[in-house]
C-alpha cells in the first residue's frame, strides 16, 4: 500500500474510534442524529418540535459530528473500485472519479447528496435502467451499527443480512463511515437527444423497447430519463457517451436545462455538466425564487444557483410558516407540498401518469426508468428483479380543495401507488398505518435486523422516523 493510503487509512481508522467513543458517550434516551451540514431530506420536523433552540439542544445532546467522514479514501484506477467517506457528497466523489475518466455506476443529480445517504435513502438517475440502484455498486460497508459496534459488511460475510437490509433503512439499523464501490469508465462529453411523444402510452413502450434494446432510433442509450409536461406532451431524453462535440451547453448560466427539452432536438455536454444538469435548477423547482426570470437570474449570483440553496431556502420558509401566511392573507386556497418519488411498472405508468394529471395535476413530472442490476431483491425495497420501473418525481405544491386537509393528495399517491403495484421512497412525508407500512417495507425482515443490530432501539425505528417524522 501506498505511503499516502496508509496515511489517510490511519487518520480514518482514528476517527472511527473516535466517533464510536462519541457514540457510546451519548447519554441514554437523547435522540441520536448525524450532525451534517447538508441534507435532502423532505420530511422536516414538526415545527414545534425542532424550533432553532430545540435543534441546537440537540446537535449537542444527540448530534453526531461526522464531517470526518466527507471525503474520498482512495480512487483506483486499475480495478476501478473507490473507497468513500459516508458523508462525502457525490460532486465531491465525482470530482474525485472524473480526472481517471471513470464516475459511479448511479449519480443521483443532487451535488450534496451523499453516497451514505444514497445507499441507505436509495438514489436514482438516468443510468439506473442499465446499472440499477446506488446500492447495487457497494461492494463494502463499514458500519456503526446502533448498538455500537463498528462492522465490516459485505454480500457474503457474517454481516451479509445487514449488507442487504441497510438500503431504505434510513439511518435507523446503523451509519455507513465507509464504502467501497465500483465505478465505470466515462467519455467526455455526452450527446443528448430528446424523443417528443405525444401520449404517455406511446411514450412508456419506448422506455421498454430502449430498456431492452439499449438504444433508440440508431442513438446508443447509456443515459436514459424522461420530462412530462402535459399528459399529450412528454419528451424522453437518450444520452450516449461521446468522444467529440460540435458545441457544448452550458446551462449553469443564463439558459435552463428542463426548457432546452422543449426546445432543443439534440445537445452537447461535457460529461461533468451532464451529471449536474438538473441541479442548477434544481430540476424546474427554483421557479418559485423568481430565478428563471431573466433580470433575476442575472443578479442571483452563480455560485448560489445550486440545489441546496434552494432545499435551505424552502426549510427556512417551512420553519416560519411564511408561504402559509402570505396565502392566508390573500385569502387563497392553503396548498400542500407533494414532494414524492414512486417506482410504477412500466406497463403501468401510463395509469399513473392519467391519474395524477386528473388528481393531482402538478407538471412537469420527471420519469426515469430503473431495473434491478443483480438478480436478487433488497429486503426493505422489494422492487422485482428483472422488472422494469418508471421513477416519476413531482416536487410542489398544489391547491387543497375546499374541506379537505393537508395530506389529501399525499394519500391519494400513496393509494393510487399501492393499486398498480409500485413503491414509495421515503425521504418525504407518508402517511401509512403501521401495519401496512411495514407489510409494504418486509416489516418482519426489517424487525430481525433491528433486534440484531440495534437491539435496545438507540436509533428510531423505520416507521417513527419516515411516518411519524420525528
Ligand atoms: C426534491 C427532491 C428530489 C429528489 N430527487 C432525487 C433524485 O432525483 N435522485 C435521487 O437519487 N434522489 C433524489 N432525492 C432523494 C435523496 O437521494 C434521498 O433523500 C437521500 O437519502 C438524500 O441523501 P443525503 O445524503 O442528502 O442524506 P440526508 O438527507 O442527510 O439523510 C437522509 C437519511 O439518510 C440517513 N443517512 C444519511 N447519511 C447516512 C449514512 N452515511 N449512513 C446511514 N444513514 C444515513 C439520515 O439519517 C436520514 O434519515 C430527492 C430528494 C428530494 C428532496
Amino acid at each position: 500500500m501506498p505511503v499516502s493510503d496508509r496515511r489517510t487509512n490511519d487518520a480514518h481508522e482514528a476517527e472511527v474510534a473516535r466517533l464510536r467513543e462519541a457514540y457510546a458517550a451519548l447519554p441514554p434516551g437523547t435522540p441520536v442524529r448525524l450532525a451534517k451540514r447538508t441534507s435532502n431530506l423532505f420530511r422536516f420536523r414538526d415545527a414545534s418540535k425542532s424550533s432553532e433552540k430545540n435543534q441546537a439542544a440537540t446537535a449537542a445532546r444527540g448530534g453526531l459530528d461526522v464531517s470526518a467522514f466527507g471525503h474520498v479514501l482512495r480512487v483506483d484506477p486499475g480495478t476501478r473500485t473507490a473507497r468513500v467517506g459516508g458523508m462525502t457528497t457525490y460532486e465531491d466523489l465525482c470530482d474525485a472519479t472524473l480526472p481517471y475518466q471513470l464516475m459511479p455506476l448511479v449519480v443521483p443529480q443532487l451535488k450534496t447528496i451523499t453516497l451514505g445517504g444514497a445507499v441507505t435513502g436509495l438514489g436514482i438517475e438516468s443510468t439506473s435502467f442499465r446499472n440499477g440502484l446506488p446500492h447495487e455498486s457497494v461492494t463494502e460497508m463499514e458500519i456503526l451499527t446502533g448498538d455500537g459496534r463498528v462492522v465490516r459488511a459485505t454480500d457474503d460475510n457474517e454481516h451479509a443480512e445487514l449488507f442487504r437490509g441497510f438500503p431504505n433503512s434510513y439511518g435507523t439499523l446503523g451509519y455507513s463511515l465507509s464504502l467501497t464501490i465500483e465505478l465505470e469508465p466515462v467519455r467526455p462529453f455526452v450527446h443528448i437527444r430528446h424523443f417528443p411523444f405525444g401520449t404517455a402510452e406511446a411514450c412508456m413502450d419506448a422506455v421498454a423497447q430502449i430498456a431492452d434494446e439499449g438504444s433508440y432510433r440508431g442513438h446508443r442509450a447509456d443515459f436514459l430519463d424522461g420530462t412530462a409536461f402535459a399528459p399529450d406532451e412528454l419528451y424522453l431524453t437518450v444520452g450516449a457517451f461521446s468522444d467529440v462535440a460540435p458545441w457544448r451547453s452550458d446551462y449553469t448560466g443564463q439558459q435552463i436545462y428542463y426548457q432546452s427539452i422543449r426546445r432543443d432536438k439534440e445537445d452537447f455536454l461535457t460529461i461533468r455538466d451532464y451529471l449536474w444538469r438538473w441541479d442548477t435548477d434544481w430540476f424546474w423547482c427554483s421557479r418559485p425564487f423568481g430565478v428563471q426570470k431573466p433580470l433575476v437570474r442575472k443578479l442571483w449570483p452563480r455560485r448560489y444557483r445550486r440545489s441546496d440553496v434552494y432545499r435551505k431556502l424552502v426549510a427556512l420558509d417551512r420553519r416560519y410558516g411564511l408561504s402559509s401566511v402570505v396565502s392566508a392573507r390573500r385569502r387563497l386556497p392553503q396548498r400542500e407540498a407533494v414532494i414524492q418519488d414512486v417506482e410504477i411498472p412500466v406497463e403501468r405508468g401510463a395509469e399513473f401518469l392519467r391519474f395524477f394529471a386528473a388528481n393531482v395535476g402538478m407538471s412537469p413530472v420527471w420519469m426515469c426508468p430503473l431495473r434491478l442490476r443483480g438478480r436478487r431483491a433488497w429486503p426493505l425495497y422489494p422492487l422485482k428483479p428483472g422488472e422494469v420501473y418508471v421513477n416519476f418525481g413531482f416536487w410542489g405544491t398544489v391547491p387543497l380543495p375546499a374541506g379537505q386537509a393537508d395530506g389529501y393528495h399525499n394519500r391519494l399517491v400513496e393509494d393510487e401507488v399501492s393499486r398498480l403495484d409500485g413503491h414509495k421512497s421515503l425521504y418525504s412525508t407518508s402517511f401509512y398505518a403501521e401495519e401496512e407500512f411495514y407489510r409494504r417495507y418486509n416489516g418482519e425482515a426489517y424487525r430481525a435486523l433491528k433486534r440484531a443490530y440495534d437491539g435496545e432501539g438507540r436509533l428510531l425505528g423505520l416507521y417513527e422516523k419516515c411516518v411519524r417524522g420525528r
